[in-house]
C-alpha cells in the first residue's frame, strides 16, 4: 500500500502531532519486512481479493475468501485461518453497509489532499459515499494487536477529507462515518470501532495537520513527544525521546513523598505508566534497529544475535510417537478435550448458529484484579448505549 513519505496520512496520527518527526521520516531508510507485518500484508491482500469479488457480485464472498486460505498471497505468505476470519470481520461490515451500491464502494483507492500539502496523501483500505444521505463511510483494516480508535484518528480524517476535497463534496459538509476494522485487538472496543462526524466536525484536527505542515515547511520543525512516540519508527535517533528516556532515570533519584495522598499516588501512577509506555517505544526502537545492523555484520558493544527456538515438536507423526511410548510402557496420549469455548463460539458464528448457546456452557473465572485507567470514557461509552 503506497503512502506519502513526508505526509502520508497512515503517519498522520504522529506527523500531527510532531512536525519534527517529519525531518526525521524523510531519508529514514526502509525498514525491511518483518513476520508481522508480512502477515498484515497477507490479511490485508484477503480482504482486498474478497471486496474485489463482492464488487463483482460474486454470489458467496465468505467462501470465496475461505478458498484462499493455505494459498499465498504476493509477497509468498501462507494464509492462515486467522488471517480469514479476521479479513472476514472487515468485509462483512463493508458488505452490510454497501450492499448492492457496489459501484460506489472504491477499494484501495489513492487519495490526496491539496488543502493540507501537495505531499498529503495516502491510499485507503474502503471507502463508500452513500449520495442518498449524503455520507461518506471509511474503512482501515488493523491486524495488528495494538490497540487503535476511531475517534479523533488523523489517519481516517485525512482520507475523508480528502475523499471530499477531490469529489468536490467539502461545501455540502457530509456525515462521516469513520471505522477502524481490529479483530485482533481485545481491549473492550469490539473489532469495528466506529466514529460519526462531519467534515464541519473535523476542521479542527484539519487545522492541526496545517499547523504541522507549515512548522515543517517554515524550518521551524518542533519535537513533541506523546502517545504518538509509539509508532514512530525514528524514535531510535529522536532527541527528544532520549530526553524523557533521561528523565525517567533522574526523577527516580529524587525525594519520596512521605505519605502520599490518593489522589498523589494516582498521579505517581500516571506519571510512571506513561514514562514507561515512552521509554518502551524507544525502546523497541533502537532494538529494531540493532537487530538490522548486527544482521548486517556490524559489531554491537555488549549485544549479540541468539537463535530463539519454539517448544520441541514431534518429528514423527503421533502413531509413531505413541509406539515409542508404548514400547517403554509410558503413555504418551493425552486425554482428548473439547476445543476452547471461544472457538466453538466462533466456529459457531461461521456456521451462521447462534454462538450464545456456548455462553451457557461456559464461563470465565476471576484470576484477580487489575488496576486500570479511568479517564471517564468507559462510563461516557456506557452512558452513550443507554447501557444506564
Ligand atoms: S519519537 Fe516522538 S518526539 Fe521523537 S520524532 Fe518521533 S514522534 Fe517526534
Amino acid at each position: 500500500m503506497e503512502h506519502s513519505k513526508t505526509f502520508g496520512f497512515s503517519g498522520a496520527g504522529i506527523w500531527g502531532r510532531c512536525s519534527g518527526s517529519v525531518l526525521l521520516a524523510v531519508d529514514e531508510p526502509e525498514l525491511p519486512d518483518t513476520p508481522d507485518s508480512l502477515e498484515g500484508d497477507a490479511a490485508h491482500w484477503v480482504g482486498e481479493q474478497m471486496l474485489k469479488k463482492f464488487k463483482e457480485q460474486t454470489p458467496d464472498v465468505y467462501q470465496y475468501g475461505e478458498s484462499l486460505i493455505g494459498q499465498s498471497d504476493p509477497k509468498g505468505t501462507i494464509i492462515t485461518e486467522d488471517m480469514f476470519d479476521a479479513a472476514w470481520v472487515y468485509v462483512e461490515d463493508i458488505t452490510k453497509v454497501v450492499g448492492d451500491d457496489v459501484d460506489n464502494l472504491h477499494v484501495e483507492l489513492r487519495v490526496h489532499s491539496g488543502h493540507i500539502d501537495p505531499e498529503a496523501w495516502g491510499t485507503s483500505d474502503a471507502f463508500y459515499y452513500d449520495a442518498s444521505t449524503n455520507t461518506l463511510h471509511v474503512w482501515d483494516f488493523k491486524y495488528g494487536h495494538s490497540s487503535v480508535l476511531a475517534e479523533d484518528n488523523f489517519q481516517l480524517v485525512g482520507y475523508a477529507f480528502s475523499f471530499c476535497e477531490m469529489n468536490q463534496l467539502i461545501q455540502s459538509n457530509p456525515r462521516l462515518s469513520l471505522n477502524i476494522v481490529q479483530p485482533r485487538c481485545f481491549d473492550g472496543n469490539g473489532a469495528v470501532r466506529n466514529w460519526v462526524t462531519s467534515i464541519d466536525q473535523v476542521r479542527a484536527h484539519i487545522n492541526i495537520m496545517k499547523g504541522s505542515v507549515a512548522q515543517y515547511r517554515g524550518n521551524n520543525s518542533r519535537f513533541v513527544t506523546g502517545d504518538h512516540c509509539r509508532h514512530c519508527q525514528s524514535s531510535y535517533r529522536c532527541a527528544a525521546i532520549t530526553k524523557v528516556a533521561t528523565m525517567c532515570i533522574d526523577i527516580s533519584m529524587e525525594g519520596m513523598v512521605s505519605n502520599p495522598t490518593n489522589e498523589s499516588l494516582a498521579y505517581q501512577k500516571q506519571l510512571i505508566d506513561t514514562s514507561i509506555e515512552r521509554l518502551k517505544s524507544k525502546q523497541q526502537s533502537i532494538d529494531i534497529q540493532l537487530t538490522e545492523r548486527i544482521k548486517r555484520g556490524e559489531p554491537v558493544q555488549g549485544y549479540r544475535m541468539d537463535t530463539t527456538y519454539s517448544n520441541r515438536n514431534w518429528t514423527c507423526d503421533a502413531d509413531t510417537a505413541f509406539m515409542i511410548g508404548d514400547v517403554m510402557k509410558v503413555d504418551l496420549r493425552t486425554k482428548i478435550k473439547p476445543i476452547t469455548p471461544t472457538q466453538a463460539m466462533a466456529a459457531f458464528k461461521k456456521k451462521g448458529i447462534d454462538e450464545s448457546v456456548i455462553l451457557n456452557y461456559s464461563a470465565k473465572s476471576k484470576t484477580g484484579l487489575k488496576l486500570t485507567a479511568d479517564d471517564g470514557s468507559e462510563a461516557r461509552r456506557i452512558f452513550s448505549k443507554g447501557k444506564l
